[in-house]
């Protein structure tokens, strides 16, 4: 990873499940040479591996997870694994999310017996939603946000570059203050609108409220993302500019956003 080179690396864009074609939630933010992984969703971490040029997964300096659903962790077992057998000297990498993100993990890995210290030795463990941490150039702030679970939208700071990301979320004030004159806002746009028999949904954004949520936050630029497989993208990106007058960004896996 080049020191200068600041850019975001989508791993996955998907929603709920994996679509043809796509993973789930992934992002890798690389920022004076330190490389965050924001979520690990289904389908993530052979692309993540891949992006690192690492069977054992080395280069992640820290992990965050936004909640504990797997679309947003289910490879987060595959990438606990790769430092596991691959790196089994390597130091714990800074880990942040919710309880229940290392309840869930831990429900995978119990199977294996007790509790032999190895989720300890392979992550260190920081609440998310929290106060803000230090993560090398970056304060992580973190905000909750409406979802089924416990969901931390997160809010990375540094001198000179400011990148949120909603994970999953409904409509919600706190989404304006998150992605405040960001840089980057990365906005799950789920849009239940498109289907054929829409669902009533506040626990997740569309078209109309993810304009709103990146508007009202006033963010240089918007990428959405989390689309529900067979949603056409485009539309909702057209959708979206009626109401955003920043420039409209639609992740795909493999997208690398210059920042
Ligand atoms: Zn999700």
């Amino acid at each position: 990873m080049a020191e200068g080179s600041s850019r975001l690396v989508v791993l996955g864009s998907s929603g709920a499940w994996p679509g043809a074609g796509h993973a789930c939630s992934g992002y890798v933010l690389e920022h004076q040479g330190f490389r965050v992984v924001l979520d690990l969703g289904y389908g993530t971490a052979v692309r993540l591996l891949d992006h690192l040029g690492s069977h054992a997964g080395d280069g992640v300096d820290a992990v965050v997870i936004s909640h504990a659903h797997a679309d947003h962790m289910g490879d987060l077992h595959a990438f606990f694994r790769a430092r596991h057998f691959g790196a089994p000297a390597a130091p714990a990498i800074p880990t942040y999310a919710p309880q229940q993100v290392r309840d869930q993990l831990w429900e995978v890995q119990s199977i294996d017996g007790p509790d032999d210290g190895a989720m300890d030795r392979v992550f260190t463990w920081h609440q998310l939603p929290s106060a803000a941490y230090p993560v090398g150039p970056w304060r992580l702030e973190s905000a909750g946000l409406p979802h089924y679970v416990t969901n931390a939208g997160v809010r990375l700071v540094s001198d000179d570059l400011v990148v949120a990301y909603t994970g999953d979320t409904g409509p919600s004030p706190a989404l304006a203050e998150l992605g405040r004159d960001a840089d980057l806002f990365v906005v799950e746009c789920t849009d239940y609108t498109q289907l054929a028999e829409p669902k009533k949904e506040q626990l997740h954004l569309n078209a109309r409220t993810a304009a709103e949520a990146a508007r009202d936050a006033g963010a240089k630029r918007l990428l959405l993302t989390h689309f529900w497989p067979g949603v056409d993208r485009e539309r909702t990106a057209r959708e979206v500019a009626q109401t955003y007058d920043g420039e409209v960004l639609v992740a795909s896996e493999g997208m690398v956003i210059a920042l």
